[in-house]
């Protein structure tokens, strides 16, 4: 039973602010702190439903935030930047259930601590087969084209909002809830790990009777930018049509090239720069 994580830092209970989460300063290592023991509390569980391997993917920022000795369940750590699978690399369709840990809301949706999709100065909102979606949404898309089911996803309750139209059956642990976009109600880190652990049991026990996401193909995959700039680099990739002055849609079958081809748009547009 082989479990993969991907894990982000900004839907993790007691992270309100940037400078926990990313750069070098005090605040970081707490955050970090924080996401470990979140990320463990679920494979904890996990290990109780008899998962027996872990693939652990840091999917925030330069994404090395953990100490790789740390890790609970000899899981595997893939971290660095440049990775072109990005938040889901090293899925491969041999896996028997995903976890989404510290996830968060989208840029477009109701507040959210710190709600961003992919990257803050260059989209505005991403759907998907017009429905907007959250960072899970898109991601749900490698899940699919692995044929994994998603099991469990946490973040505060506009992560779960989001990913509840593609992802109805995963479990959702909400370990805050937004009351801004840099401020939140936490849970105490010693509920929100009995919560994660009992749903990465639960989701490991249940992982069989999972469906796919709900995501209808071939799929659109629609980008709003900030700038008619970065649309127009996006729409040099092969595959991405230019929408509107400030929008590019991917369409096609095969949902891992659908990713692919976002996951270029995401690295080509950052050189045009935000607003
Ligand atoms: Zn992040």
């Amino acid at each position: 039973m082989k479990v993969y994580i991907s894990f982000d830092m900004e839907g993790i209970s007691g992270i309100v602010d940037w400078d926990q989460c990313t750069g070098s300063g005090p605040a970081v290592a707490m955050g970090q702190e924080l996401t470990l023991a979140e990320i463990n509390a679920a494979i904890d569980g996990a290990l109780k439903a008899g998962a027996t391997e872990f693939v652990v993917n840091d999917a925030h920022y330069r994404m090395q935030n953990l100490d790789p000795r740390l890790l609970h369940g000899d899981a595997t750590y893939i971290s660095g930047a440049h990775k072109p699978g990005y938040m889901m690399e090293g899925l491969t369709s041999d896996f028997d259930v995903i976890f989404f840990i510290g996830y968060h809301g989208s840029i477009s949706g109701v507040p959210s601590v710190m709600s961003h999709s992919y990257s803050p100065s260059v989209f505005t909102e991403l759907r998907v087969n017009d429905i907007e979606v959250g960072e899970s949404g898109v991601n749900a898309l490698v899940a699919l084209g692995q044929r994994v089911p998603i099991g469990l996803i946490s973040g505060d309750r506009a992560t779960a909002l989001q990913a509840e139209p593609l992802m109805k059956q995963a479990i959702m642990v909400q370990v805050k809830d937004s009351i801004t976009r840099y401020a939140a109600s936490n849970l105490h880190p010693h509920i929100a790990h009995k919560r994660l652990s009992e749903a990465g049991e639960r989701a490991v026990e249940a992982a069989k009777s999972i469906e796919l996401p709900a995501i209808e193909l071939p799929a659109t995959i629609t980008m709003s930018f900030q700038t008619s700039d970065q649309a127009e680099l996006a729409s040099w990739i092969t595959g991405v049509e230019r929408a509107d002055l400030r929008s590019c849609t991917i369409t096609g079958s095969d949902p891992l090239a659908l990713y692919r081809s976002f996951v270029g748009a995401c690295y080509l547009t950052r050189q045009a720069q935000g607003r």
